[in-house]
């Protein structure tokens, strides 16, 4: 597999796609750049090699050709800035004014195209069909974005030599720019970004390169949410820390009383189906023995901490117990490889943070002396950044979707078009 280190861009003209979808306010200002400045080593290197840079990103979700609302021209100047040149921008991804600026562009130049989800064939489905349309309309115009979608693909590959992908965040899905295109090139012309490099990585040492013992941290609100992941994983770790909202799913599964406490009654089952795939396969479930407890959820209602099984009516968990944190960090600390996704509580209300925040101090020591730690996957990112824990953990992911899809094992069409599994 061709690697961007291995490569040189010298008199190549590189198509990038990366993830420019940066929060804006409503004066089109940036309020947030994460995004834009961890692609910067990728397109750093291009053109230190002296090659050009094609780049290619979506922003939000933009419904028609042109949606000015979702322009990219509002950060160019901020691109331009970070990257030390001037990027010429393009108001079209397609059109022969757009392939002709594409063409002659110089070693070291910069172009950034328009929105690349103008155009309903950068993912391929159907779009404006009338509410009433019935199913053979439907399947006639995602046929044809189908068929137009080749020339879509096609024509953005003619722009370059080469094929660069570091949008890890879009890398479970099957797009044009994200996927598609890599059909264009040969093995040798396309390869993953530095980025997307750093999160197959971070994957693969947790998911196929593993040191045991493994522990996984997964909180969050619900287990309808977390199914398949939780499945996944009972096949590859050796802990399973159950934390967060579906704590009491699992309490009441197993006959506890769980007061107001935040509940899926329709997932009982499956919850007493996991403890027992768990036993089948050795992994030791851990669920939280005590809670915080709240009389209404608020920052501000009266707490109190109660054994997890025993919340009295009119009270509901809001986060794990002092005891907890204890049987948590014991198991998290003894460990060699983690994975932390979801927050132990409402973490968004300061009262309800300290558990999640002993989790990733937990976490935080368990690196120190030699574990592999990947977190991700939103709310638990949010809580390593809130806590300034994030120096302090191997890998804080920057995809959300596409990370959680990775945990669950599926194979990622962005990076299976590179990779070629
Ligand atoms: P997720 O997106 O599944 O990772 O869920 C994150 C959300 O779970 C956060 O907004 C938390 O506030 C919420 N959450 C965590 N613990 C609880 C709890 N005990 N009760 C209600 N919501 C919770």
């Amino acid at each position: 597999m061709q690697t961007i280190d291995k490569f040189n861009f010298a008199g190549k003209r590189a198509f990038v796609r990366v993830d420019f979808n940066v929060p804006l306010d409503d004066n089109f200002n940036i309020t947030d750049d994460t995004r834009i400045r961890a692609a910067l080593p990728t397109l750093k290197k291009v053109l230190a090699d002296g090659g050009s840079l094609i780049i290619a990103s979506h922003l939000g979700r933009p419904k028609k050709n042109p949606d000015t609302k979702y322009s990219l021209k509002p950060i160019v100047a901020h691109v331009s800035e970070l990257l030390g040149v001037d990027v010429k921008f393009v108001p079209d991804c397609m059109g022969d004014a757009t392939a002709k600026i594409a063409a002659e562009l110089k070693p070291g130049e910069a172009l950034l195209l328009e929105n690349l989800r103008y155009y309903a064939e950068e993912e391929g489905k159907a779009r404006g069909l009338a509410d009433d349309a019935t199913d053979e309309e439907k399947s006639a115009a995602k046929k044809a974005v189908k068929e137009s979608q080749k020339t879509f693909t096609k024509t953005l590959a003619s722009y370059a030599d080469c094929y660069v992908n570091d949008a890890f965040g879009t890398a479970h899905r099957a797009h044009a720019s994200t996927a598609l295109i890599a059909n264009y090139f040969d093995a040798d012309n396309k390869m993953f970004g530095y980025l997307m490099n750093k999160e197959v990585v971070a994957v693969q040492k947790v998911l196929a390169e593993t040191v045991h013992p493994f522990t996984a941290i997964m909180g969050g609100s619900k287990v309808s949410s977390k199914i398949e992941i939780i499945e996944n994983l009972l096949t590859k770790v050796d802990n399973l820390i159950i934390a967060g909202g579906m704590t009491y799913t699992f309490t009441k599964a197993l006959g506890g009383k769980i007061g107001n406490s935040l509940v899926e009654e329709d997932k009982l089952d499956l919850a007493l189906d996991l403890i027992a795939k768990a036993k089948e396969n050795n992994v030791n479930l851990v669920l939280a023995s005590d809670a915080k407890i709240a009389d209404s959820f608020s920052n501000d209602a009266n707490t109190t901490f109660v054994p997890v099984g025993a919340i009295p009516d009119g009270w509901e968990g809001l986060d794990i117990g002092p005891e907890t944190e204890i049987l948590f960090a014991n198991v998290i600390k003894n460990s060699k490889t983690i994975l932390w996704n979801g927050p132990t509580g409402v973490f968004e209300f300061e009262n309800f943070t300290h558990g999640s925040r002993s989790v990733g101090e937990a976490i935080v020591e368990a690196t120190k002396n030699g574990a592999f730690s990947l977190v991700g996957g939103g709310d638990s990112v949010a809580c390593v950044n809130k806590f300034g824990l994030a120096d302090g953990v191997s890998y804080v992911s920057t995809g959300g979707g596409a990370l959680l899809e990775a945990i669950e094992g599926k194979s990622l069409p962005g990076i299976e078009a590179i990779r070629g599994y």
